[in-house]
């Protein structure tokens, strides 16, 4: 039976719309906008483009948009300088750094200059450690935007048995952590797992975000799993996933396309997160001023 192709551009525009929404609500509130504030080093053509769409549709949702453009040799110092200035400015309610940066430059120290409560990435590692603790904080958005293409898709999690295919900080871990969060009973495959297919097939959900095309294949789905591809690689046939997405369509019951699928959704994620970060922003200034460490000062 041919899988459901689960629509990520159409319920991506519709977490967009709820965020426009909430925006409104907040200006009606308070008086201005929740700002996004994107920060990018170099020139890199996939980087350009995606801040690019990132700046355009957070002002679409009615945020106000404030962007540094920083040169390909841009030293670590003066990345953080202005890092350290959006941190201050009360206008800005998300950062976020785009990635990689130019020239292998570690972006860890980085990124743990933004203040968690700007951390609109989900990035630092008080963040992470929030979600390894299952505490509220900003979730990465990539993971977050599968978590709601699932809850849109209705696929049953609870008790479940989720296998995600790669352990990376930015998708891999924290999307384990998130279907954990929703009681499914989650495995972790990676680059030195034996028998990858042996392990797939057990699952119930399968999120393939391992880096490699065509990595997943009918034979690593059981009939009537989820496939989630989060995989996004641009080849001379257009841009492809980490699962062969015909032929496990025919043994799925539901999958995401490339593209289509995940992809739009980490923009959405990302407005959610900004608006969320601010509501939250306002909401610890009207009870007791923030301590440093975006906890309210008790
Ligand atoms: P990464 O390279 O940091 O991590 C890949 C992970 O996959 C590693 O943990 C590695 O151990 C594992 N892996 C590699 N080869 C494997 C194999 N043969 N079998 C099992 N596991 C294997 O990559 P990432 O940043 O996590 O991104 C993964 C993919 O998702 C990439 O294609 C990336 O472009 C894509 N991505 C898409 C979005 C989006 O918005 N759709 C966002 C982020 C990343």
């Amino acid at each position: 039976m041919p899988a459901v192709l689960i629509d990520g551009t159409a319920i991506a525009a519709r977490v967009r719309d709820e965020v426009a929404e909430r925006v409104h609500r907040y200006r009606e509130r308070t008086g201005r906008a929740p700002g996004l504030a994107t920060v990018l080093v170099g020139d890199d053509p996939a980087s350009l483009v995606y801040v690019g769409r990132k700046r355009r549709l957070a002002a679409e949702a009615g945020m106000t948009d404030q962007h540094r453009h920083l040169p390909a040799d841009a030293s670590g110092s003066s990345i953080a300088a202005v890092l350290d200035e959006l941190a201050a400015d009360d206008a800005v309610s998300g950062i976020l750094l785009q990635l990689p940066l130019p020239n292998r430059m570690a972006s860890g120290p980085l990124i743990e200059r933004i203040p968690t409560w700007k951390d609109v990435d989900g990035l630092t590692t008080l963040n992470a450690g929030l979600l390894a603790r299952g505490e509220p904080g900003l979730r990465p958005c990539t993971p977050s935007g599968v978590m709601r293409l699932l809850a849109e898709t209705g696929a049953a999690l609870e008790g479940r048995h989720a296998v995600v295919v790669g352990r990376s900080e930015l998708v891999g871990r924290p999307m384990a952590q998130l279907l954990l969060e929703r009681h499914a009973t989650v495995t972790i495959a990676h680059s030195r797992t034996r028998d990858l297919a042996a392990l797939t097939r057990q699952a119930d959900v399968l999120v393939a975000a391992a880096g490699v095309p065509g990595l997943i294949g009918a034979e690593h789905v059981t009939p009537g799993a989820v496939v989630i591809d989060v995989g996004i690689h641009r080849t001379d046939d257009g841009l492809v996933g980490d699962v062969r997405t015909a032929e496990v369509a025919e043994v799925a019951a539901a999958i995401t396309p490339v593209p289509g699928g995940v992809g739009p959704m980490t923009i959405a994620m990302l407005l959610s997160n900004t608006v969320v970060a601010a509501e939250r922003r306002a909401a610890a200034g009207r009870a007791r001023p923030v301590a440093a460490s975006g906890v309210p000062a008790s």
